[in-house]
């Protein structure tokens, strides 16, 4: 089996939409390597054989003549059937996040730095390599806002690596659900790698959450899936507790704080980045 195989360097702030517009075309494949010159990155996209090149080249034109930016160079070629999995683990390595952590891929024997803490990830097919920029400004948010008597619910924790991270800072207790049942079984191989023993994960949601239970709730997801959730975030938390909310594209901003206020919390921090907005919610007393 072969596959038409595309390559080009773009800044990257175009990358999602790139990719978005792609996902259309039937991308199978995609590789992503950050560029030695600060802010761009060389995407390889991968094709079924059959695939109408000269179109998708044309989509990813319009793409910049839409933001009046030029064009990149894009070169061709065919290349026969690859093991993904193994490629991509090419391109994930050690690497720094937030302030205080350094994520480790578990079949790597990188030396973490003496001043950070090490989270040996494999996300296998979840998401949750740590390399995403929602995850990261969570991680951020997570950092200024957890303390050690801490209940932290982590919503949609994909390869668990936030809920690691949650109990590497101190909380005393960490829950993680995910309604995918892949991912939960990757965060509890995750947990068992880092021996967070007080991470407890289960596949579900918010519903199986009792009342008032917990101190600081992690929700790295989309803007509708939170909106779906927030009355069951609303009720999971205590009074005067936190939600951290990402994966916000910063156009939601309105929709989202709509619900915010209507739900009675209180915005205590916003933080954004690129294209995406975090906010730090306090639940109101009562
Ligand atoms: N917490 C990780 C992964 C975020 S990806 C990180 O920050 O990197 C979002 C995850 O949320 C996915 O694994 C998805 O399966 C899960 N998810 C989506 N909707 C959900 C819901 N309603 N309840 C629980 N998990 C959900």
């Amino acid at each position: 089996m072969s596959w038409n195989q595309l390559t080009l360097d773009v800044p990257d702030d175009l990358i999602d939409t790139i990719v978005g517009e792609l996902s259309s075309d039937g991308v199978a494949g995609i590789w992503e390597k950050a560029l030695p010159e600060p802010g761009r990155t060389r995407l390889v996209l991968y094709f079924g054989h059959r695939s109408n090149l000269d179109k998708i080249e044309g989509e990813v034109r319009s793409i910049f003549q839409r933001v009046q930016r030029q064009g990149p160079a894009i070169s061709r070629a065919v290349v026969e059937e690859r093991d993904w999995t193994e490629e991509w683990k090419k391109s994930y390595t050690g690497f720094p996040i937030a302030d205080s952590f350094f994520v480790i891929p578990s079949w790597e024997n990188v030396i973490c730095p003496n001043d950070r803490l090490p989270i040996r990830i494999d996300p296998g097919q979840a998401f949750g390599t740590g390399t995403h920029e929602t995850t990261q400004l969570t991680m951020e948010a997570l950092e200024r806002w957890v303390e050690p008597n801490h209940s932290v619910l982590d919503v949609g924790t994909g390869s668990g690596i936030l809920a690691i991270a949650s109990r590497l800072l101190g909380a005393k207790q960490v829950f993680a659900c995910d309604i995918d049942a892949v991912a939960t079984q990757v965060a509890r191989a995750n947990i068992e790698r880092n021996a967070e023993h007080e991470v407890y994960t289960f596949c579900g949601s918010l519903d199986a959450v009792t009342s008032n239970c917990i101190d600081l709730l992690l929700a790295n997801l989309t803007a509708d899936v939170i909106k779906d959730l927030f009355s069951e975030i609303e009720r999971v938390l205590r009074p005067h507790a936190l939600a951290i909310l990402s994966g916000i594209l910063r156009e939601q901003d309105e929709e989202i704080r709509e619900i915010i206020d209507r739900e009675r919390f209180n915005v205590f921090e916003e933080i954004t980045q690129g294209e995406w907005l975090v906010l730090i919610v306090e639940k109101h007393g009562r």
